[in-house]
């Protein structure tokens, strides 16, 4: 399965716990997803709800998306959810990723050595000048996410898609904690 773009939304705070259960329920209820997808797609995904369009925004005109697996083309891209919750954070970079070093200015790349310490604080090892920095103190421009709990809308380019204020409004009530998002480009 050629799962290579997506859109994630994670908690502001990466070592905040999300309980994944009722967090399904409410995306259930207020129909921004439906039916749970095979295995083959990942753990908890699930295909978009009749109410998708009120959760995220496509930008720029007449968007040509697929929200439904092809009959024909099992290959076929189509825009889905997942929820995944881990126990200690982790830190996504994708291949689009557009970070530096805070000492050095160096840009970083997608294999950054990553480090996490008993606590679960993750770091980032800077081949150039050799300082560590905690993943919070880099200016990630919306290209890694970390945390333990992830809600990923999956085949999405980089800027094709935003989360609407009212799925931002509703992660946050529903969690506690206030969400923010990222395009991983696999
Ligand atoms: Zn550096």
């Amino acid at each position: 399965m050629a799962n290579l773009n997506r859109l994630l939304l994670y908690p502001l705070d990466p070592y905040h716990s999300v309980d994944p259960i009722p967090l399904l329920e409410l995306l259930h209820q207020r129909q921004f997803v439906e039916a749970p997808l095979p295995i083959e797609y990942g753990e908890q995904s699930y295909q978009v709800g009749d109410r998708f369009f009120d959760a995220f925004l496509f930008l720029g005109c007449s968007p040509n998306i697929e929200l439904t697996p092809s009959t024909d083309d099992p290959q076929q891209p189509f825009c889905y959810l997942q929820l995944e919750s881990r126990v200690t954070p982790q830190l996504l970079m994708g291949k689009n990723l557009k970070a530096a070093c805070p000492q050095c200015k160096q840009r970083f790349s997608a294999e950054q050595k990553q480090t996490v310490d008993e606590q679960g604080a993750i770091s980032i090892h800077c081949k150039n000048c050799g300082s560590i920095q905690p993943v919070q103190q880099i200016a990630w421009r919306k290209t890694a996410a970390y945390g333990k709990t992830g809600l990923s809308l999956w085949n999405i380019y980089e800027g094709e898609a935003v989360p609407s204020d009212q799925l931002l409004t509703l992660l946050q009530q529903q969690s506690g904690v206030q969400w923010r998002y990222s395009y991983i480009a696999g």
